[in-house]
């Protein structure tokens, strides 16, 4: 049986909560132990598949195609513990369940109330691989007092209360905010919140105060005492010039000894912490610098993208460059020319996207990287659209588009080199689609398998020839297009097994032209960065040491 960590939050919500969770997992493993971490989230969405980047940031794809929390790609690039579906449910997705097994009659005749039909439905899906791990780490999303958060408050208090004594813990996350004019940092909304906490039944054995300023002796004290937790048991959480500090600094304020002290566990196993040591060592001390540009379409909300500039800090550590990264808006070029805009990059990247706005300026985008021979690395919406670049301008087909932004378009000369994908197979299993079905968990999702063309600059990438990589995306480029592309020069060097599906495009005569229709960002970590994201800043740290 796996021990629990629950993490909550109060006074404000962004406070980090993901990465505290992330951080902690990666201090247990440091120690030995084996961790799992999960993410409970109280909005009523099924799960975040359907909204929009601005709303909530990137979609994180795991292997087994659950559209999930950008936490869970924090869990991942901390533990290196591939996320499953079973790791990100929300209020949407219990309330779904237990409608449907009202529907079914599965609950013979009861009447179906919050608690227990729901709270009990919460548990269940808490303790899902419970006797894999040694500990199982579950956040709670948003803030103690939020309405909708109450089913899951109560229903891990009852966990709590139903597990053996000291299998599970509490820890909780708040502010102290600094008061200027009275020079003083004030503990006053953490008694708060931590009272909210107790009222419903949940003391907490830890708390996590994010503070811009050192926490003094005696702010701790009080603290522990109003709070009721012991003195070394409150765990001072600065602000950090990277997050990948964060399990150092986590160490260092002795959040992992805590836990430890927490269940009990003496003497603790030493940590060995080379692993986060190294990581910092290459984020604080780069030898050089390059620029690259980011050209998308939800460029004001930087989570939106969230797994890409964290690989791309990877691929940074790997060739001990800092990377720079510049949001450019791809409509800007639907209008402008693009070379002013992009002469001064060491590497372009056009990231995966829905909806036709903006499109037409990445196309323009991937022609300036094409033929000005700078790095460019395409995913999914990327690679599609230098897929209809090449088209239009390399063989000739003018017309060439995409279905999904030209439904009508059928007859008259459109030319859809990406179409829409009505059938595929996954895990052996046949899988249909149409136009008209429902938006939510209906993409070709999660983990697939390529092969890569021997002598291929890919092939040459990721030294290897067969690769899984993860998928988000409803529409493909039509393998029929692939002769002509190829003798103008456009090599389809990645296929699906049954060589169906391109999954890898690259250009022949240029340094390095990379189109991917997967999302290789999803599994990049700090400490073994994508190949492909360390090749392509190797790319750009080349250009950068030309100009
Ligand atoms: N909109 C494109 C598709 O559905 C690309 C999706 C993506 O970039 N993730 O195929």
């Amino acid at each position: 049986m796996a021990r629990y960590i629950f993490i909550t939050g109060g006074v404000v919500s962004s406070l980090g909560k993901g990465l505290a969770s992330a951080a902690l997992g990666a201090l247990l493993q440091a120690r030995g132990f084996s961790v799992r971490l999960r993410k409970l989230d109280p909005y009523l969405n099924v799960d975040p598949g359907t909204m929009s980047p601005f709303e909530h940031g990137e979609v994180f794809v795991t292997d087994d195609g659950a559209e999930t929390d950008l936490d869970l790609g924090h869990y991942e690039r901390f533990t290196g513990v591939a996320a499953r579906k079973t790791d990100s449910v929300s209020s949407g997705r219990i309330y779904s369940t237990v409608l449907e097994k009202e529907r079914r009659g599965d609950y013979l005749g009861k009447t179906i109330q919050v608690i227990p039909h729901v709270t009990n439905e919460i548990k269940d899906w808490i303790a899902i691989g419970d006797d894999e791990v040694d500990f199982m780490l579950c956040e709670i999303g948003g803030t103690v007092g939020d309405i909708e958060g109450l089913p899951f408050f109560e229903a891990i208090r009852q966990f709590g209360q139903e597990r053996p004594r000291g299998e599970v813990i509490y820890m909780h996350l708040t502010l102290l905010p600094w008061l200027a004019a009275s020079g003083e940092l004030k503990t006053k909304p953490t008694q708060h919140s931590v009272k909210e906490l107790r009222s419903i039944g949940i003391a907490p054995d830890i708390l996590v105060c994010r503070s811009e300023r050192q926490i003094p002796d005696k702010e701790r004290g009080k603290l522990a005492l109003f709070c009721n937790v012991r003195p070394d048991a409150v765990i001072a959480a600065y602000d950090l010039k990277s997050i990948y500090e964060a399990p150092l600094a986590y160490h260092r304020e002795g959040l992992d000894q805590a836990v430890l002290d927490a269940f009990g566990i003496s003497p603790a196993p030493r940590p060995n912490l080379a692993r986060w040591e190294d990581v910092a060592d290459r984020i604080f001390n780069p030898e050089g610098e390059v620029k690259i540009a980011i050209v998308g379409k939800y460029t004001q909300l930087e989570d939106a993208y969230k797994s890409i500039a964290e690989a791309l800090t990877h691929g940074g550590m790997a060739n001990r460059v800092k990377v720079n990264v510049e949001w450019v808006e791809a409509e800007l070029f639907e209008r402008e020319d693009p070379a002013p805009y992009l002469e001064g990059f060491h590497a372009i990247l056009v990231p995966g996207g829905f909806g036709e706005r903006g499109t037409e300026g990445k196309i323009r985008a991937a022609q300036f990287a094409r033929t000005r021979k700078i790095p460019y690395l395409g995913i999914c919406l990327g690679m599609q659209m230098a897929v209809i670049e090449a088209a239009r301008n390399l063989a000739g087909l003018e017309s060439a588009g995409s279905q999904e932004f030209d439904h009508e378009a059928g007859a008259a000369r459109f030319e859809p080199v990406i179409f829409h994908l009505k059938e595929w197979v996954k895990d052996n299993q046949k899988i249909a689609r149409d136009v008209l079905d429902d938006k939510g968990g209906t993409m070709r999702l999660g983990a697939f398998p390529a092969v890569l063309r021997e002598g291929s600059k890919v092939a040459e990438v990721y030294g290897e020839t067969r690769i899984s990589e993860r998928h988000r995306h409803r529409y493909e480029v039509d393998i029929k297009y692939r002769e002509r592309l190829e003798k103008e020069g456009l090599r389809f060097t990645g296929l699906s097994p049954d060589g169906r599906l391109p999954e890898i495009v690259e250009v022949a005569d240029h340094p390095w032209f990379i189109g991917v229709q997967f999302h290789p960002e999803l599994k990049s970590k700090p400490f073994a960065p994508h190949p492909l994201f360390k090749d392509f800043v190797r790319a750009a740290k080349e250009v950068s040491r030309l100009v």
